[in-house]
């Protein structure tokens, strides 16, 4: 990453503004960022649809899960006991081995920049996950995070806890319009708490849905 920022600005802040991030931090904040958001002066209650449609997933049934080998086994095990929150958005998700089968990689990643604090991201228009669980403080972290990826994928974006609630060095945060709480789609990922699938996120899963149409 140092590197293409080096050689070619442009092209780093075009692939950087591509990716749905997660920080770590004292707050476990995580921003969305793609080229409308980094625009916006101000936070922005949305009234459009911002939804990036994942490639090779369905939005019901079978969500076919494939995680990375150099996960440890404790780390995959970690992951897997959201599968009972990820049935609350109407998927039925199940782990597959071989390459190629898969809806969704969760890939294992290093974020090796000493002073970047992204544990995580969805690149845009994918079929990845990258976690960086040396990153992320204990199981509800690791879960938590992984849930607020997955939903970047599903299409979801943030769902604020509070207006004008604001993220990542202390940037503006689009809030979904359906309303404010605590949901897997805060824009702080919750490091203390296992964050379980809520009506908000439902609502919010449904607003994208309907986008898609
Ligand atoms: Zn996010």
């Amino acid at each position: 990453m140092r590197q293409q920022r080096g050689r070619a600005s442009t092209i780093f802040r075009w692939m950087f503004s591509a990716l749905i991030v997660v920080y770590s931090g004292y707050s476990g904040c995580c921003v969305v960022q793609h080229p409308t958001r980094l625009r916006a002066p101000t936070t922005i209650l949305s009234n459009t649809c911002h939804t990036f449609v994942p490639l090779n997933h369905t939005h019901q049934g079978l969500l076919r899960i494939r995680f990375d080998r150099r996960f440890t086994f404790h780390e995959t095990m970690t992951m897997q006991q959201t599968y009972d929150w990820i049935s609350v958005l109407g998927l039925q998700p199940v782990t597959v081995f071989r390459e190629g089968e898969e809806h969704l990689f969760v890939s294992w990643w290093r974020n090796n920049q000493p002073n970047d604090s992204v544990i995580g991201y969805y690149p845009t228009a994918t079929n990845k996950i990258y976690i960086d669980t040396s990153r992320l403080m204990n199981t509800f972290q690791i879960q938590n995070t992984f849930m607020h990826e997955l939903g970047h994928w599903l299409g979801m974006g943030h769902v604020c806890r509070f207006p004008l609630e604001r993220g990542h060095r202390d940037r503006p945060v689009l809030c979904s319009p359906v309303g404010y709480g605590i949901t897997m789609m805060n824009p702080s990922v919750e490091y203390l708490l296992p964050v379980l699938p809520t009506y908000l996120d439902i609502l919010e899963l449904r607003r994208v849905l309907e986008c898609d149409r």
